[in-house]
């Protein structure tokens, strides 16, 4: 447990139930995060990587190993933007749409009525495109992590959740201390922390619609909940 609490997963992942380890291979490990800070969190933890040693030098070290983290990241992020599918797709204007087009098309009943109020582009042969849920989700890595060995966060964007409790939580995804996975490789992860180190004072700033919260925590908890219920309607 502790700092040492994702080490479990890499030892021995086949141990856990399938709502916590996601999948599993010789490389990597992909689980559910214990305390979510969104509507979908997950970590990928790789598993032939010394334990304690950060990304910014595993990168400079093995180059062969930022490819296969950010391939198998990418793999999870397709996976993430399906579970965000499956959970609000109904709820979503765009998803929806496109479902009932499908569904029209493949029913006995008539379907023009709908097609024709709903889409027009059907006529060509064309589907809505429905919204695409991989835009809302984040892979990246803590700047300075808490847990000991490494690990990649592939998350919605919402931090609609319960687990998110303080500033910090929110800031350490929100802020530049939250690095895109895409940043690496990059010459100085030193220089990048030392840089990114007024992070957690910095004022609170909603993802979406840039209001600023300065330390209000509990307000912007009550307009995050808002803004959750019209970022799934999108
Ligand atoms: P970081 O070290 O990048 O700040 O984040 C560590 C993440 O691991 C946090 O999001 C935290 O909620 C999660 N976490 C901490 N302990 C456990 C655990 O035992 N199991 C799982 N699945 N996640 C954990
Ligand atoms: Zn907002």
């Amino acid at each position: 447990a502790g700092r040492d609490g994702l080490g479990a997963y890499i030892a021995d992942p086949a141990a856990f139930p399938p709502n916590r380890v996601i999948y599993y291979n010789d490389d990597f490990v992909a689980i559910r995060d214990m305390f979510p800070k969104s509507a979908v969190h997950c970590l990928l933890l790789p598993r032939k990587v010394p334990v304690d040693v950060e990304m910014f030098e595993v990168v400079r070290s093995d180059p062969a190993f930022l490819a296969a983290a950010q391939a198998e990241a990418a793999k999870l992020k397709q996976l993430v933007a399906k579970e965000l599918e499956r959970k609000f797709g109904r709820e979503s204007r765009s998803s929806a749409l496109r479902q009932r087009v499908l569904d029209s098309s493949s029913s006995s009943g008539d379907p023009e009525a709908v097609e024709k109020e709903e889409w027009e582009g059907k006529k060509d042969g064309k589907l809505p495109p429905g919204r695409d849920w991989a835009r809302e989700v984040k892979v990246g890595i803590h700047s300075n992590p808490s847990m000991n060995h490494l690990h990649i966060h592939v998350l919605s964007r919402d931090m609609a959740s319960d687990s998110l409790k303080h500033k910090k939580h929110y800031n350490s995804f929100n802020t530049d201390f939250f690095a895109d996975l895409d940043i690496f490789p990059m010459d100085d992860g030193e220089v990048y922390e030392r840089k990114h180190s007024d992070w957690s004072s910095r004022d609170l700033v909603c993802w979406r619609c840039g209001k600023n919260f300065s330390n209000k925590f509990q307000k912007l908890k009550e307009h995050l909940a808002e803004e959750f219920e019209e970022w799934k309607r999108e």
